[in-house]
């Protein structure tokens, strides 16, 4: 991709997003704090209903942090000037998808053939 202005807006969507997940995950961090403060004060079974929660945001703070290398490895590669092409076979990634995921290291059929293998 050579136009520096489509490059630009997506590097502006990949760091609005990398700031919105950064958020997230502070707020994880928080809610996972809270649980554990509470747990003295809790009875056994919402105990166990905090502590069911706590692991699900912890799964989904693991999910977030994946998700943030991947743009922070999108943004590098705009940086580098190969931002936009598969990492599989180096065809250029259609914009549809990039606008769908600007995070997107795979072109269409290579990101199926992962899925699917
Ligand atoms: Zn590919």
């Amino acid at each position: 991709m050579t136009d520096s202005g489509e490059m630009t807006r997506f590097r502006e969507r990949l760091l609005a997003l990398q700031q919105q997940l950064l958020d997230l995950v502070a707020t994880g961090n928080e809610a996972g704090r809270t649980v554990e403060l509470d747990q003295a004060r809790v009875g056994r079974l919402s105990r166990m209903d905090a502590l069911q929660g706590q692991a699900m945001s912890q799964a989904m703070n693991q999910r977030r942090k994946i998700e943030l290398k991947l743009i922070d490895a999108a943004l590098r590669r705009i940086e580098s000037g190969e931002y936009g092409y598969c990492l599989s076979c180096e065809e250029p990634i259609v914009r549809a998808r990039l606008e769908h995921d600007p995070a997107a290291r795979l072109c269409i059929s290579c990101a199926s053939a992962a899925e699917s293998s």
